[in-house]
């Protein structure tokens, strides 16, 4: 599968904002929105006015990036969020919550979404007691994750309580930090979502 391959802090400071793609890293003083907040390349520094179709675009890389999906991915969520009861803009926001790689990154258990993939991956999680290794996975209300026994030892794994302490978990899923169990407590909305998005911009996009 196509995958990108330069340093993601680009995708941070073209979008101009903070898309936490790099784990602890984010958080520290290393992060590079903090040192040079302006686009890369030559013209970084120049900031063009975008017509409505080129903010309707970054809008969507934004979020497409925030949680690392290619452009088919990402589509086929937006279809699928077309096909539900709601508004489109924000069953799509919904949907991506509830990938079970997001999931297992916002409780706290993986420091990024990448990493939390390649171990969705590798199969150390599973939902309601049945293994699942497919990241674009969708929980819904009441599901249970458990990290497997055996990944429990896992470097990344044990440092999930002190992760979470430090990163906050968002209140539609609940941790027990003993256990290494998530629990889904509601359906996700955008106010949980820590990053500004104007899903109306995404559903110009893809509408015209
Ligand atoms: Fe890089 Fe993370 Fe900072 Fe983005 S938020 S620029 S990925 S360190």
């Amino acid at each position: 599968m196509a995958r990108y391959r330069e340093s993601v802090c680009r995708f941070c400071r073209r979008e101009g904002m903070k898309l936490f793609l790099k784990g602890e890293r984010c958080l520290a003083d290393k992060c590079a929105i903090d040192r040079r907040n302006y686009p890369p390349g030559q013209h970084g520094q120049r900031r063009p006015k975008l017509s409505e179709y080129g903010l309707q675009l970054r809008e969507k890389q934004k979020v497409k990036r925030y949680y690392g999906l290619l452009e088919r991915q990402f589509k086929n969520s937006f279809y699928q969020a077309e096909r539900q009861r709601g508004i489109t803009g924000e069953e799509l926001l919904s949907l991506l919550e509830r990938r079970l790689d997001n999931v297992v990154y916002r409780a706290g258990l993986l420091p990024s979404r990448k990493l939390a993939r390649q171990f969705v991956c590798q199969n150390h999680f599973m939902v309601n007691n049945k293994k699942v290794d497919i990241p674009s996975y969708l929980v819904k209300i009441g599901d249970i994750i458990r990290v497997k026994e055996s990944s429990k030892e896992n470097e990344y794994i044990k440092e999930a309580p002190r992760r979470a302490d430090q990163r906050g978990i968002p209140e539609w899923l609940s941790l027990d930090k003993d256990r290494l169990e998530v629990i889904i407590q509601d359906k996700p909305n955008k106010g949980h979502i820590p990053i500004n998005i104007n899903e109306q911009l995404i559903v110009g996009l893809y509408s015209k």
